[in-house]
């Protein structure tokens, strides 16, 4: 019994301590709300919470006062729920369909409505976009207690001014993964040794989501169900203020905006955002932080140039977003030559930044809606005085690509339109059968800068990111902009952007099947699967399709019915399968007998292997460019991939499969036994495919005859003594610039070789951020992708990289191993989910890598 009492005293007592640590200042709160630590059962800081006690919290929140409703706004891969508690006066939530209403009013620049007094502003306190940066989602938990509860003054009046919008986790399932690690590590008494499990997170870590994507590059490309399902409610709230929450190294102190003066310069956006804004707010959490005795710093670091950021999107969308990056504790507690940091320190931090912001942004409510008011009329003031009227776009071959683009265009309320009539521009044939046009003149005016528009100057030359986001050429989409009057047609919605596909007649013969299409290669693997036997045209032809001749051509997939296992009316069936779940188009033909090329019966058609393919995972290697290719094959081919830990490599049958995938890593795990498995492997017929440092690798661990460019010449002119002095503070900018940080360059193509079928164009955008610089194959027949002789599109790099290891150097080369061969791309042709336009490279290193040869002259 007296133990239980001293229990009781030791808990109460230590949860006055934390709840006194955290909000003191905003007092009184209401006993009826419980608060976290009441409803979890230990105090904010000693435990990671995990995401369903968090949204249960949240709900509980919602249950048991006026002030808050939640609301899902979509569903992660891992089938956690994300959700958005608002919080407002009860007044205001019981208008919240009229303060939405009059909000939408405001951002349309067509519509004369003014911002009032009566208009709550609204804020979005968004949280823990990387998983393993757990401190903010906790800093929510008292956000929404501090807000929902406090009966202090300050707090009703932002209530009556404002709607805050909270959304605790943006990345659930990054978040869980690291939440059980640092739970399950958790020692009692607590362990500070950086070196203790806890705070070293086993491969891929918490940061990425489901598929290992950053989500925080995601809000531009859109790929990832968090994301979109963020970007819906976005564009039907429009929040004034926007939060990004992060962590960095355990070292450092805490950061608030501005970013650095320069680098942040997105050239798009209005001068005022990064100047006058920024500044505004970094009051605030100076005075704020100062108050708490937190060391801080600004302006040195970090650059919003990427649009794609959570702290750079909501810009582009007339609010100010503001990231903050809080030193990590990286687990509960841990040892720093500046003494010891605790989780619930890293909280308070984060905590303290939110209620500031919800203070800045309601002392600042009417300039902060005026501001987005003319930040949406200046989109349309700025398209008139610009001379590019509009763009218009398509691709002739392959229209499911088009689609997905315009479905990227249509989340970003950009507005686009089917082309009336025909035009050409720039040598370019757009025909309205293919074709769309997007206005310049539209509210979203600066997402249509960011999806076509290219640069070539910057003022800073370091990026924290990329340095190259023209979308329209990640999806490798023949545009050009129009100067004159455009010719639009019906508007293309969410509804209508699908396209439409016949039937699929019967045939007695066979069946083709154009391999341009971007799900021809989700069409094939689903017919391998169901045992047809399919082909690949390794030559162009024309043939009959109903009376008249069609041309089809390289990679063309051919399924003579004569050589099936099932009958000619359950293929037909399959065949209809297809065509509704991937939107092919398959033609039925009566003949083997072509007007022009190789006939169906030629040596040249080679039957496909079904792909069997493994991928190397854990270690040294790249789970960003691992989970890429996962995803890739998940969610657009339907296709299995089996991931092997590095750590079982030895004991991996290879001969189990016909190919292998490396991306990114160092691979210094694969001892020389593991290399002769490789190397005897493929030359048993497989193919290695590998990308980017993986390919590096291969050249250096001598599986191929291959050579890097021969590399930094001006390197060498360094060497020599005595070297040219630079001021020391210099060196990380000057040795910074030298990196490719990602930016888009033109390749030529060889349209005949197996792994460029599918392409009609011999030029193609590919995406480059590595300094893995390829030197054409050793075999006259082994290079597919090429720099060509001026191939800046996109993007910074400095006149060195490109002069003398850029131009001429290859992008994807194939070399002979034995009767097998090494696939390897210099650029990652999946770079984050979003390059539809190199996807076809890979893929066909899948599909068609074992039935390629690399002829010796
Ligand atoms: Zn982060």
């Amino acid at each position: 019994m007296r133990q239980l009492l001293t229990l009781i005293i030791i808990t109460f007592s230590s949860q006055l301590l934390a709840q006194d640590y955290f909000y003191k200042k905003l007092e009184p709160f209401d006993p009826a709300i419980p608060s976290p630590e009441q409803f979890l059962g230990y105090p904010i800081g000693e435990h990671h919470t995990r995401h369903d006690r968090i949204v249960a919290y949240l709900q509980k929140l919602a249950d048991v006062s006026d002030k808050a409703n939640i609301i899902t706004y979509g569903m992660t891969h891992e089938y956690r729920p994300l959700v958005i508690l608002n919080i407002s006066s009860p007044e205001n939530l019981n208008n919240l369909s009229k303060h939405q209403a009059d909000h939408m009013a405001l951002v349309d620049p067509n519509n004369a409505k003014t911002a009032s007094e009566d208009m709550p502003i609204f804020i979005n306190l968004g949280y823990n976009v990387h998983g393993n940066e757990p401190s903010s989602s906790e800093a929510a938990l008292l956000t929404a207690y501090t807000l929902v509860a406090s009966q202090s003054a300050a707090v009703k009046e932002y209530l009556n001014k404002s709607i805050i919008f909270i959304d605790p986790t943006i990345n659930p399932d990054g978040r869980d993964r690291h939440t059980h690690w640092a739970n399950m590590y958790k020692g009692s008494p607590k362990v500070k040794d950086p070196a203790d499990a806890e705070h070293n997170e086993a491969w891929p870590r918490g940061r990425t989501n489901h598929y290992w994507f950053d989500l925080n590059r995601d809000w531009l490309l859109a790929i990832n169900p968090e994301s979109r399902g963020k970007l819906k409610w976005f564009h039907e709230w429009y929040p004034n203020v926007v939060t990004d929450f992060h962590e960095m190294g355990t070292n450092s102190t805490y950061f608030f905006e501005p970013m650095k003066p320069i680098a942040s310069k997105d050239p798009i956006m209005p001068k005022e955002n990064y100047t006058k804004l920024n500044d505004l707010f970094a009051k605030y959490f100076e005075e704020d932080l100062n108050k708490i005795g937190s060391l801080y710093f600004t302006k040195e670091a970090f650059d919003g140039t990427y649009p794609g950021y959570g702290s750079s999107y909501p810009d582009l969308q007339g609010g100010l977003a503001l990231l903050f990056e809080q030193a990590s504790s990286r687990g509960h507690v841990q040892e720093t030559p500046m003494g010891d940091i605790t989780f619930a320190f890293t909280i308070r931090n984060q905590y303290t930044s939110s209620m500031a912001t919800v203070r800045a942004a309601v002392e600042n409510k009417g300039m902060l809606m005026n501001y987005q008011k003319d930040f949406f009329k200046s989109a349309i003031s700025n398209a008139n005085k610009s001379s590019v009227k509009g763009y218009v776009f398509g691709d002739p071959y392959d229209e499911n690509r088009t689609r997905a683009f315009i479905d990227k265009l249509l989340l970003h309320k950009v507005k686009v339109h089917k082309l009336s009539a025909d035009v050409t521009r720039n040598g370019k044939v757009f025909k309205t059968d293919y074709s769309y046009v997007v206005p310049a003149a539209q509210p979203q005016y600066r997402m249509v800068q960011t999806m076509f528009e290219t640069y070539s100057q910057y003022s800073d030359s370091v990026y924290y990111d990329a340095s190259a986001w023209s979308v329209a050429n990640f999806y490798n989409m023949p545009y050009a902009p129009l100067t004159g009057s455009l010719s639009l047609g019906s508007e293309v919605t969410a509804e209508n952007n699908v396209k439409e596909v016949a039937a699929v007649e019967s045939s007695n013969y066979a069946y083709l099947l154009s391999w341009e299409d971007y799900n021809a290669p989700a069409a094939l693997y689903y017919l391998q699967d169901h045992d047809v036997r399919a082909t690949s045209a390794f030559k162009p032809f024309s043939i009959n399709v109903a009376s008249s001749a069609k041309s089809f051509n390289y990679g063309t997939i051919m399924i003579p019915i004569s050589k099936q296992k099932i009958s000619k009316d359950s293929l037909n069936i399959l065949l209809k399968a297809v065509t509704d779940k991937y939107k092919v188009d398959i033609y039925p033909v009566a003949t083997g007998y072509s007007s022009s090329g190789i006939d169906l019966g030629s040596s040249n058609f080679e039957t496909v292997q079904k792909p069997k393919a493994v991928m190397l995972v854990e270690g040294s290697v790249s789970s960003y460019e691992a989970g890429e290719v996962w995803h890739l094959l998940d969610t657009r081919v339907d296709m299995p991939i089996t991931k092997v830990p590095m750590r079982n490599f030895g004991g991996l049958d290879l001969n189990d499969y016909n190919t292998l995938v490396m991306v990114s890593g160092r691979y210094n795990d694969l001892d020389s036994a593991d290399k002769a498995k490789i190397t005897s492997w493929v030359s048993s017929g497989n193919t290695l495919i590998t990308i980017r440092t993986a390919t590096s690798w291969a050249i250096s661990s001598k599986l191929v005859k291959e050579k890097l460019v021969e590399k930094d010449k001006d390197k060498k002119e360094e060497d020599k003594v005595p070297v040219k002095s630079k001021p020391y503070v210099d060196a990380g900018p000057n040795i910074g610039k030298q990196e490719v940080g990602g930016a888009i360059f033109e390749v030529s193509l060889d349209l005949t070789h197996p792994l460029a079928f599918g392409y009609r164009s011999n030029k193609m955008p590919v995406y480059r951020n590595s300094d893995v610089w390829l030197a054409p194959s050793a075999s006259a027949y082994g290079t597919v992708a090429r720099y060509t002789d001026n191939p800046h599109i996109d993007g910074f790099i400095t006149p060195k990289n490109l002069n003398e290891n850029l131009k001429g150097s290859a992008s994807l080369i194939v070399s002979g191993v034995g009767r097998g061969r090494v696939v390897m791309f210099a650029d990652n042709p999946n770079f984050r989910g979003s390059w539809y336009g190199t996807n076809r490279l890979f893929l066909n290193a899948l599909f068609l890598g074992n039935h390629i040869s690399v002829p010796k002259e």
